[in-house]
């Protein structure tokens, strides 16, 4: 387990160590999260982590790509799509879709 102690006042300290995934808030994550750990295996930048209570924190400062995948796979809505996160799913979505294109071409 990733243990890492909780700022009060925290809210949406995203892209921090510790901090939540893009668009997920504290207070929403403690309603809903149910700690399945699907936003942590589906991350392409292996930056989250469960910490000790089973939310869904940053490892890793850096990196994310607001690629939107966290908050699609959450099954729970724990996670929303922000504007930004939705262009990256979008983005994202596209891309496996021409990649699928090209492997059936070939
Ligand atoms: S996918 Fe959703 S419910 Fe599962 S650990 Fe992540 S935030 Fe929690
Ligand atoms: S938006 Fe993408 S890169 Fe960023 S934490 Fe979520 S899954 Fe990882």
């Amino acid at each position: 387990m990733f243990e890492i102690q909780d700022p009060p006042e925290e809210t949406r300290l995203t892209g921090r160590v510790g901090g939540l995934p893009p668009g997920a808030t504290y207070l929403g994550v403690r309603e809903s999260c149910v700690g399945c750990g699907d936003c942590v295996e589906v991350c392409p930048s292996d930056l989250l982590r469960l910490d000790a209570d089973g939310l869904p924190r940053f490892a890793e400062a850096l990196g994310c790509g607001l690629c939107g995948l966290c908050a699609d796979v959450c099954a729970q809505g724990a996670i929303p799509l922000t504007p930004a996160t939705r262009r990256g799913l979008d983005r994202t979505m596209r891309l496996e879709r021409e990649a699928e294109a090209t492997l059936r071409a070939l």
